[in-house]
């Protein structure tokens, strides 16, 4: 039998520590608990949230009338297949947990993926990325339950519309309808990492790291990540508050003519990818406060609970005053790559 909680708050539950009280809260263990979980919800008639590490997420202050859920289960297989191994984890498992564990078999794919927050689970949601790599590279399939359907069904990558922190599961008519229990992935034995970021190599080049390794790889990206990010176990934040905005050639020459410092990169398709924190600091906004949320002195991209007395409201505002600034400074429109919930 599944524990229903009913004294749960998203506060609690969330790296941003922010979020209001939720009616029901459950944690699943297995495939049936799921089951178990979504029958429940069904009875009561009540929507379901399915919350991970609660990394990516705003939610806001207000009562969610509905029904958590947060998978746990988190075991691990592999399968060898020639020079790949197929490894398989429950949707529970952190995430640097399960790159920790394929760096340690010399599996490579994830290794620039080190330090992300959260759960396995997620990391499909908005294919995560860093350094380089995102989640897609190597993913074979998921599994998930279809809560309408109440079955089970698998997801391939030409299922999935991986892009830019974008899944088919971030759009309205999959959103919260699948409950993710298991991710597969396609990792390469023995491989030979590529640092493409500019970051990790001088990292790598001013600490005299010169055998480019998978282990070496994942400490550097820890290493310069943790000079970068702020820790959520310290200050309530959930990374990047809004996505790095892809613009067209014509706005991005005249941007950099005007301002040649600008961090913005050439894409596949011609358009270019400016990096959104330098905006951010540009428009005056990096480590002021707006109320009790603020922007982090340290990284622009990233919004921050300071003090942990911040509400939701408060943070939204605070968004908001940043992209009307930045729209207003440089004619760009951030959005926002944290997922706003039960507004
Ligand atoms: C300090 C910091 C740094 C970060 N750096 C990066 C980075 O470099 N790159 C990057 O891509 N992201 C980054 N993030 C964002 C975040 O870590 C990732 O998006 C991560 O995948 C979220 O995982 P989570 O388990 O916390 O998901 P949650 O925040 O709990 O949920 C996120 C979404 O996934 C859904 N979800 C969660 N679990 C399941 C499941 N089992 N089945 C179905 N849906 C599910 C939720 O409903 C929600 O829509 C960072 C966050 C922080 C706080």
């Amino acid at each position: 039998m599944v524990k229903i909680i009913e004294d749960k708050k998203f506060s609690e539950l969330t790296t941003f520590k922010v979020g209001g009280p939720i009616k029901y809260y459950a944690e699943a263990k297995s495939e049936e608990d799921v089951k178990e979980v979504a029958d429940f919800a069904k009875e009561k008639n009540l929507p379901i949230f399915v919350i991970g590490g609660g990394s990516d997420i705003l939610v806001s202050d207000k009562l969610f009338d509905g029904v958590v859920v947060h998978y746990t289960g988190d075991s691990v297989s592999l399968e060898e297949s020639g020079e790949f191994s197929l490894i398989t984890s429950e949707a529970g498992k952190n995430w640097d947990d399960l790159v920790e564990f394929a760096v340690a078999k010399n599996l490579g794919g994830i290794e620039c993926l080190s330090g992300i927050p959260g759960t396995v689970g997620a990391a499909p949601i908005q294919n995560i990325g860093a350094y380089g790599q995102e989640l897609k590279d190597t993913f074979v399939s998921l599994r998930a339950f279809e809560i309408e359907k109440g079955k089970f069904r698998t997801f391939y990558p030409e299922d999935c519309d991986f892009g830019y922190r974008e899944s088919i599961f971030k759009n309205p008519e999959y959103w919260q309808k699948f409950i993710i229990t298991s991710v597969s992935l396609n990792l390469k034995k023995n491989a030979d990492p590529q640092v493409v970021y500019e970051s990790l190599i001088n990292y790598m080049k001013e600490n005299n790291v010169h055998d480019v390794n998978l282990r070496n790889v994942r400490d550097a990206v820890l290493a310069v990540r943790k000079s970068k990010f702020e820790d959520p176990k310290e200050v309530g934040n959930a990374g990047s508050f809004f996505k790095n905005p892809v613009i067209e050639k014509v706005q991005a020459e005249k941007l950099i003519k005007e301002y040649p410092g600008i961090s913005c990169r050439e894409t596949k398709d011609g358009r270019y990818k400016c990096f959104a924190g330098w905006f951010i600091e540009k428009a005056g906004w990096k480590g002021k406060t707006h109320k009790n949320a603020g922007v982090s002195p340290r990284h622009a991209l990233v919004l921050i609970n300071p003090e942990g007395k911040a509400t939701a409201t408060e943070i939204v505002e605070l968004s908001e005053k940043v992209a009307k600034d930045v729209e207003a400074k440089f004619g760009v429109t951030l959005t926002p790559e944290v997922q706003f919930i039960n507004f």
